[in-house]
């Protein structure tokens, strides 16, 4: 049993700290969704299919953490991947465990109640 790391392993500290934040399904899964740029919970709530307050609790994770930063726009909460470095990780992830495309990647797949669903479709 060890106290301290040695010099060697020290920096990896850091390192450990950012696959921890991603050890967790629904994480990835709101990280993968915010590929695309910003979006709202409601837009992650109709995707993921998951309640508001359990994803606004996976959200403030990511915030604390400086993953993702929030934009109040009117009455709607807007997030967004502040280290876009994330994805490449996310994309090696995808590849090691294979998965199929989820409907939420489908244009149309889901029925989204978003602003941003909303105007896409109508326009
Ligand atoms: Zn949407």
């Amino acid at each position: 049993m060890i106290d301290e790391y040695s010099d060697v392993v020290q920096p990896y500290t850091a390192q450990a700290q950012l696959l921890k934040l991603l050890t967790h399904p629904v994480r990835l899964a709101i990280l993968n969704l915010l590929r695309d740029g910003e979006h709202c919970v409601c837009h992650l709530e109709a995707h993921l299919g998951l309640r508001q307050a359990y994803i606004s609790q996976q959200l403030m994770v990511l915030r604390e953490a400086g993953m993702i930063q929030d934009r109040r726009d009117g009455w709607n909460v807007f997030y967004h991947v502040t280290q876009p470095g994330v994805f490449a990780v996310l994309a090696a992830v995808r590849e090691l465990v294979p998965q199929a495309e989820p409907a939420m990647d489908r244009p149309g797949g889901v029925d989204c109640p978003c602003p941003k669903c909303n105007s896409a479709a109508s326009s």
